[in-house]
């Protein structure tokens, strides 16, 4: 198992989790783009988005519900956050198991760079 992200829902290697059901799991990002930088992760491994099939709808809703909850626990529901999927390299990704940013905290730019 090749797969960072598979290896951190395995426990093999360790992560400051926020929150985990039997779908997902959620922890914060070792390199924190905010005050808040959540990862919400599926315990299925899918490389990139477009991986997605109709299967994974009720998933990926759950995920950004569970993006949602975090930013709320955390007190950005009323001032604002940022969810953010990349997928592939020229959009950023770089670990190849999907996964939901949720980035809280500070103002954020539009367009993103
Ligand atoms: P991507 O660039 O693929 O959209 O996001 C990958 C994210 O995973 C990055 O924000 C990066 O900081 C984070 N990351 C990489 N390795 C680890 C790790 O071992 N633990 C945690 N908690 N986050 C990681
Ligand atoms: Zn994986």
């Amino acid at each position: 198992m090749a797969c960072l992200f598979c290896k951190i829902i395995a426990g093999e290697i360790p992560a400051s989790k926020v929150y985990e059901d039997e779908r997902m799991i959620a922890f914060t990002d070792i390199n924190p783009q905010a005050p808040m930088h959540v990862l919400v992760v599926p315990r299925k491994h899918l490389a990139t988005l477009n991986d997605l099939t109709a299967a994974e709808d009720g998933l990926v809703g759950a995920m950004v519900r569970t993006a949602a909850a975090i930013a709320q626990n955390n007190g950005y529901d009323g001032p604002g956050y940022r969810t953010v999927f990349n997928c592939n390299a020229q959009a950023g990704q770089t670990v190849f198991h999907i996964h939901l940013h949720v980035l809280g905290g500070r103002s954020f730019g539009w367009p993103p760079g």
